[in-house]
C-alpha cells in the first residue's frame, strides 16, 4: 500500500512554523496528526504493538527504538515513526522519518489535547502530586468522567502518553507533571496546556537538576507564569509560605485558596493520625447558612497529608461536587502505592512509604512517625537520591534529626548513608538487609520503610 500518495502529501512551507516534519516525504505535523486520526494508537514499545497501531521510536540510555521499528511493522503496527536515518529505506512507505521522535511525539499530544476544551488541571511540585492527583480524581469521579495520569507518567513522554489518553467521553483532566530539572515544567505546560492548576509544595529534591532550592521554586512556579500568562485559576496552599510568595512575586489574580491557616477559603486541621489521618474541614468561602464543618477518616498514614487532602477538596467544591460526594470520595480512598499505606503483617506494622525520598518528605515522614504510639519503633530509611553536592549534608542531617527525636532502632541503607557519622545500623543495600531479616526479623515493631525508590525498599515488607 503507497498511503503517501501525491494527493496526500503536504507542502511544507518555506516558514512552516512546525520544524519537525517528515524529512522524506515532505510531510508536516499536521498530516502526522491526521494520519494518528485514522491509526489512533501510538506504541512506543516494540513488544506491544496493537495490530493498526502506529510505532514511534523513543530513545533512552540503555535503548534506541529505530532498533525495533521494522520489528513493530511486522508485529502488525501500520506505521513507524523514526529519527535516524540509517534505519530508514527510501522505498518503505511505512516508515517515517523525523527529525526528532520526542518533539514530534510531543507535538501531537498537543495537537491532540487542543481538541479537547475541558478544563485541565496541571499539578506539580516537590512532594504529594500523584497522591494530590490520585485524591482529586477520586473526587471528580463522583461527578464527572475524569481523564488523570495513570501511575506516576509524569515526565516528558509520560505526560504526552498521557494526553494522548484523552477522549470525546471525558469532561475534566488532571495531570501531573514531574520536574527534574529546571524548565522542565515550563516545556511540560506548553502542551499540557492547564486551564488551573496548583502547586502541592516546593521542597529540596532533585538538587542535582535544579541547581539550588531558587531552582526548584523557579521551575515549579513555571506553572504559575503559565496560568498568569492564560487567564487560568490558581489554586493555592495558604498556609505555605513559599508557596504564597511565589503567588505574590507574579501577583497573581485568579487565586482559590486552602490550607491549615484562618484565611484560607477552604480551610482544614489534623484531628488525629492514629495512625491515620482524620480531619476536618469547612468552607468559608459559602453563604454562612450553608457553612458546616465536615470531619473526615482517611486510609492514609501522615499528617502531612492533609494538604492533599484539602487541595482535593478546594477543587472538587470548585467543580461544582458536593461535600457529601467529596467526603465519601475521600474517605473510601485506599492507597496501594507504596505511598502513605499501612502494612499489617503477622510479625508487624509497616508504614510503606519507600516509592520516594527527598529531604522535606523524609522530615515529614519522620514528624508524622513520632506521633505514633507504639512501644517498639524502628525506621529502615534508605538513600535520598539525586541530591548532587548538598547530599551527605542532607543525609547526616537526617541522622542527627534521628537522634535528636530519640529514635533508637535504625536501619540505614545505602552508600549515602553509609558516609554519615552515627552509631545508626548500617547496610550497603537492601540485598544485605534482606540477609540479616531471613537470620533475625524483628517482631511486634511499628517499622517505617522509607527511601528513593532506586534502594527497593519496597522489597522488604514481604519479609517483614
Ligand atoms: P514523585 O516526584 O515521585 O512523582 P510525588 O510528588 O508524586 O512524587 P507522592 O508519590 O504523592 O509524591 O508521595 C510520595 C511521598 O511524598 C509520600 O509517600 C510521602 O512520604 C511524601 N508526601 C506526600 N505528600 C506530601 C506533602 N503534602 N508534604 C510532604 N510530604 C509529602
Ligand atoms: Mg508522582
Amino acid at each position: 500500500m503507497r498511503y503517501f500518495n501525491s494527493e496526500h502529501l503536504l507542502v511544507v512551507k518555506e516558514k512552516s512554523v512546525t520544524l519537525h516534519y517528515n524529512i522524506r516525504k515532505a510531510m508536516d505535523i499536521n498530516e502526522l496528526y491526521r494520519l494518528y486520526r485514522k491509526h489512533p494508537c501510538i506504541t512506543t514499545d516494540s513488544r506491544n504493538c496493537p495490530e493498526g497501531s502506529i510505532f514511534l521510536a523513543l530513545k533512552g540510555a540503555s535503548f534506541n527504538g529505530n532498533r525495533f521499528a521494522k520489528a513493530a511493522l511486522e508485529k502488525g503496527c501500520v506505521y513507524a515513526i523514526i529519527d535516524e536515518k540509517e534505519f530508514d529505506e527510501a522505498d518503505n512507505d511505512r516508515l517515517i522519518l523525523v527529525d526528532n521522535c520526542l518533539v514530534t511525539f510531543k507535538e501531537l499530544a498537543r495537537m491532540h489535547r487542543r481538541r479537547f476544551h475541558i478544563p485541565v488541571i496541571g499539578i506539580t511540585g516537590t512532594n504529594g502530586k500523584t497522591t494530590t492527583k490520585e485524591l482529586l480524581s477520586t473526587v471528580l469521579a463522583e461527578r464527572y468522567k475524569v481523564m488523570h495520569t495513570e501511575g506516576n507518567f509524569n515526565n516528558d513522554v509520560g505526560v504526552p502518553k498521557t494526553l494522548f489518553r484523552l477522549d470525546e467521553t471525558h469532561e475534566i483532566a488532571v495531570v501531573e507533571m514531574g520536574a527534574s530539572h529546571s524548565g522542565d515544567i515550563e516545556k511540560l505546560v506548553t502542551y499540557v496546556e492547564p486551564t488551573c492548576g496548583m502547586i502541592t509544595n516546593v521542597g529540596c529534591a532533585h538538587l542535582q537538576g535544579f541547581g539550588s532550592f531558587e531552582g526548584v521554586k523557579k521551575t515549579k512556579g513555571e506553572l504559575y507564569d503559565y496560568l498568569k500568562a492564560h487567564d487560568g485559576l490558581l489554586f493555592l496552599n495558604e498556609s505555605n509560605p513559599d508557596l504564597v510568595e511565589m503567588a505574590r512575586q507574579r501577583e497573581m489574580d485568579r487565586i482559590v485558596t486552602y490550607g491549615q491557616s484562618a484565611d484560607a477559603d477552604v480551610q482544614g486541621e489534623v484531628v488525629s493520625c492514629a495512625p491515620f489521618l482524620k480531619f476536618s474541614w469547612r468552607n468559608l468561602a459559602t453563604t454562612a447558612s450553608k457553612m458546616r464543618t465536615y470531619e473526615v477518616g482517611t486510609h492514609l498514614i501522615g499528617a502531612y497529608n492533609i494538604d492533599n487532602m484539602l487541595a482535593a477538596i478546594t477543587i472538587g467544591l470548585h467543580f461544582g461536587v458536593t461535600p457529601e460526594q467529596i467526603n465519601h470520595a475521600l474517605e473510601s480512598y485506599i492507597p496501594s502505592n507504596n505511598r502513605s499505606q499501612l502494612e499489617v503483617t503477622a510479625k508487624n506494622k509497616l508504614i510503606v512509604d519507600a516509592y520516594n525520598a527527598n529531604p522535606s518528605s523524609m522530615v515529614a515522614a519522620i514528624e508524622n512517625f513520632k506521633l505514633i504510639q507504639a512501644t517498639r519503633k524502628m525506621a529502615i530509611l534508605g538513600d535520598m537520591r539525586e541530591l548532587g553536592e548538598v547530599s551527605e549534608k542532607e543525609h547526616q542531617k537526617v541522622v542527627d534529626k534521628l537522634k535528636a527525636d530519640g529514635f533508637e532502632t535504625v536501619w540505614l541503607v545505602g552508600e549515602e548513608f553509609g558516609k554519615t557519622e552515627t552509631t545508626f545500623r548500617k547496610f550497603k543495600n537492601v540485598d544485605e538487609v534482606k540477609a540479616e531479616l531471613a537470620a533475625h526479623c524483628p517482631k511486634d515493631y511499628y517499622i517505617l520503610i522509607k527511601g528513593s525508590n532506586g534502594i527497593r525498599l519496597f522489597e522488604l515488607p514481604e519479609l517483614l
